[in-house]
């Protein structure tokens, strides 16, 4: 899944898009999305309408509709044709104030407009330098989980150490599988285990491969590396 954060524009999407379609994928085993702003939504839904790749977005509101301006409701994010969103990805957290429990609010409004929400959680450098890694994991997986199976067996996970996002700085496939089982672990307390998890944090075509054949990381979340389509494309392959 590739997110393109707060980048891009009409000309430079279709562009990226174009190169997306030039050589879609098709992928038996796995699924392929990108999560363009907003405003581009649309495009990216229409440019990619007859491949398998599927469009997402990168946040919504809690809430279905009515007077909170400047939001954007699951329902529309759905109309427009998206099939997934992201929640509580750590820019939000951290820019935003989202708290974990707002996240599983946003979770219950994405799952309410039939969208599959991708749960974004992680630590930062400090926590994890404190050695607070699966701590602050399970804080941020508490009230996911408090939703219990039916809920959380039609999510996605994703594990994102935050100084790991944008830094050029990878966690190693063993820092990572660590993490990721002991996530797996929390998700079987509910009947879950199922529930793909995937990575994120300068994610890029050389050390995909690397981090897919770890045991318990089912796919990637990709930033920078989703805003060339050849490099995404390899990811993709890998
Ligand atoms: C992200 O945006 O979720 C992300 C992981 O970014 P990057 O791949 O650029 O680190």
């Amino acid at each position: 899944m590739g997110n393109w954060k707060m980048n891009g524009s009409l000309a430079g999407n279709a562009t990226l898009l174009a190169g997306l379609r030039a050589s879609t994928p098709s992928p038996d085993n796995c699924d392929v999305a990108v999560c363009p702003p907003f405003p581009y939504l649309a495009q990216a839904v229409d440019a990619l309408r007859d491949t398998t790749i599927t469009v997402g977005a990168q946040n919504l509101s809690q809430h279905g509709e009515g007077a909170y301006t400047g939001e954007v409701s699951g329902s529309m994010l759905a109309d427009v044709g998206c099939v997934w969103v992201l929640v509580g990805h750590s820019e939000r957290r951290t820019y935003h104030a989202e708290t974990d429990q707002l996240v599983a609010h946003k979770a219950a409004a994405a799952l309410q407009a039939g969208l599959t929400p991708v749960v974004c959680i992680g630590e930062t450098l400090a926590e994890q330098e404190a050695g607070q890694t699966l701590g602050v994991v399970a804080r941020q997986l508490a009230p996911i989980l408090a939703m219990g199976n039916d809920a959380v067996s039609k999510m996605v996970i994703a594990y994102e150490p935050v100084w790991a996002i944008g830094t050029g700085r990878t966690a190693t496939p063993e820092q990572a599988q660590e993490v990721h089982a002991a996530i797996r672990a929390s998700l079987a307390s509910v009947g879950a285990e199922d529930v793909r998890i995937l990575y994120g944090g300068s994610v890029n075509a050389s050390n995909a491969q690397q981090l897919f054949s770890m045991e318990d990381i089912d796919g990637a979340l990709v930033g920078g590396a989703s805003l060339k389509a050849d490099e995404f494309l390899r990811i993709v392959a890998a």
